[in-house]
């Protein structure tokens, strides 16, 4: 089946007993035994297993054609399952542009308990020296954030592969729509379901899926269950509600962030323009062998400096100048102020989150805002 298909479809079942078209919600933190003690039912506590949680669980895994997914309650909380299921004392190689909220973890949590290095994993020499005995994980995220940097996921997992060492994909910003990792070789993919999963800036949320069922996998379940970062079935719920457009919601948004890109580079007060779809971005190539749509995100400087790129900000009128993204709406912000004091971002940059507005307002109100 095709993904619109699978969206659809994947994570919902019928009523059993009142025909609901819709999956009911299951509030209930306990399920009843059996008169033999036992759980036919397959659900015995909530934090273990919700049938909510299994429907999520379901499309989710259908969704990258993976084999199982776990749901947590919010992409960190997915990132930092991977971290605590590894032995103290693994080594972790991770992008020196990894989404500062996990770099953060890993730096401010798991300091003495884990060693990383935060290097440009796409450089295949720089990737081979710094591959230690003790490495068990490349964590990987493509399209980058904020600068959309592109790592070739094939080329890390044909190294990772010859050590013996797992590769993660942070797909957050791609979805499964434009890009899946397991198909490329991954053998586990991240997600912040915060974002284009609930599509509309309302619910936190999660994921892992995985390539195989492994000790490893298990090891990252308890992680779920016992270290209990679980989403609640309402979550659950309208995760699984949101999922069902996401291939027409991403395909909106691409559609938008191509022509506004295409804008943007033409504009004289514009120096540079950050977008996978663009042509002239420096990693094309690989945008055109390993993704099927460029995404919606994107990042431009100004020629203007820090000072012009703040008041843009503050002069659009549909844009919203919030963080996150993946939502409905258009976001905007200006990333080193998000970023914190040791930022590497450009002072004069402003990172988009393209939303599904019509294109030509989306236009307008970056050109009053910029003339
Ligand atoms: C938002 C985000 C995360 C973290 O997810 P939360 O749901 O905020 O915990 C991880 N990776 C990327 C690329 C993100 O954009």
């Amino acid at each position: 089946m095709k993904i619109e298909t699978i969206a659809i479809h994947a994570g919902n079942h019928t009523d059993a007993t009142s025909k609901a078209v819709v999956q009911p919600i299951v509030m209930a933190t306990t399920f009843e035994r059996d008169a033999d003690g036992g759980f036919a039912s397959g659900y015995q506590y909530s934090r273990s297993a919700n049938p909510n949680r299994t429907s999520l669980e379901n499309v989710l895994t259908r969704l990258e054609n993976g084999v199982e997914a776990a749901a947590f309650s919010s992409g960190n909380a997915a990132g930092m399952s991977v971290f605590q299921s590894l032995e103290p004392g693994t080594h972790i190689i991770a992008p020196d542009d990894m989404y500062h909220g996990l770099r953060n973890q890993l730096k401010q949590l798991f300091a003495g308990i884990l060693e990383f290095d935060f290097i440009d994993v796409n450089d295949s020499a720089v990737l081979k020296n710094h591959i230690k005995p003790n490495t068990r994980v490349i964590w990987i995220e493509t399209p980058s954030n904020p600068l959309l940097k592109i790592t070739d996921i094939k080329k890390v997992v044909t190294i990772a592969r010859q050590h013996n060492i797992k590769v993660v994909c942070d797909n957050t910003f791609a979805t499964p729509v434009c890009q899946q990792p397991l198909a490329l070789g991954a053998d586990l993919v991240m997600h912040s379901s915060t974002k284009y999963f609930g599509g509309h800036s309302d619910l936190m949320g999660g994921a892992l899926i995985t390539a195989e069922k492994s000790d490893w996998w298990e090891k990252i379940r308890n992680v779920q269950t016992m270290g209990g970062a679980v989403p609640s079935p309402m979550d659950c719920y309208y995760l699984v509600r949101s999922i069902k457009t996401l291939p027409y919601r991403v395909k909106g948004h691409v559609h938008n962030a191509l022509l506004l890109a295409d804008f943007l580079e033409k504009h004289p007060a514009v120096e540079s323009v950050m977008y996978p779809g663009l042509p002239s971005h420096p990693q094309y190539d690989i945008v055109k062998a390993q993704m099927s749509h460029p995404g919606a995100m994107m990042s431009f400087t100004l020629k203007g400096g820090e000072d012009e790129a703040k008041r843009v900000i503050n002069a659009l009128k549909v844009f919203t100048q919030a963080t996150s993204l993946g939502g409905v709406e258009s976001l905007i912000e200006h990333r080193a102020s998000v970023e914190g004091p040791d930022t590497k971002t450009p002072f004069n940059l402003l990172r988009v989150s393209v939303g599904l507005e019509h294109i030509d307002d989306l236009i307008a109100d970056l050109e009053q805002a910029m003339a």
